[in-house]
């Protein structure tokens, strides 16, 4: 009698939920993996030969990743680097809702689009008294009707830049 032996990755599902995809850049889901060597005899996996790799995928792309990119430090970089393109957009004289419209079609969620969309426009941000929009301190100009912009002295909107910057802030670390 012929007996087959060998080896024989075994993947298993261990979690899933939503993560930051490094690949897409946005909030994507997740499927979690352990996959370990199994010695096996006639092709069925009996017991295990070495220690478990975990390992994540993105349901989109289907990217394989490391759990770290799980990790409070992963989701604060990716935060990071969001936040950085967007101040970018922002000076450039994207008004503050497009960014915000944009963070919400991303899967962000609302009010952390919000605070993003609202701390992002430096410290003394302007307005548009006639489309109401809001811009970045360095914009001078409405770019979704021409007129001039003035400093947003609302106090309503002041009082919660105030708290957006502080929850900004804390997120950043
Ligand atoms: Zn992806
Ligand atoms: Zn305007």
């Amino acid at each position: 009698m012929f007996v087959i032996m060998g080896t024989k990755e075994k993947n298993k599902e261990t979690g899933h939920g939503e993560f930051f995809c490094p690949a897409c850049k946005v909030t994507r889901h997740y499927i979690k993996y352990e996959s370990a060597p199994y010695f096996s005899l006639y092709f069925v996996p009996l017991f295990k030969l070495g220690s478990e790799k975990k390992y994540i995928q993105c349901q989109v792309c289907h990217n394989i990743f490391s759990t770290s990119v799980l990790s409070q430090d992963a989701r604060r970089m990716s935060l990071l680097a969001v936040v950085n393109d967007l101040e970018n957009e922002l000076k450039s004289g994207t008004p503050s809702h497009v960014i915000y419209h944009k963070l919400v079609a991303k899967n962000f969620d609302e009010n952390l689009a919000r605070v993003l969309s609202i701390s992002l426009l430096g410290n003394t941000p302007k307005v548009c008294h006639k489309c109401k929009s809001y811009f970045h301190e360095r914009v001078n100009l409405c770019t979704n009707c021409g007129a001039s912009l003035a400093d947003n002295s609302d106090v309503t909107f002041l009082e919660e830049k105030k708290a957006a910057d502080k929850i900004l802030k804390e997120l950043k670390g």
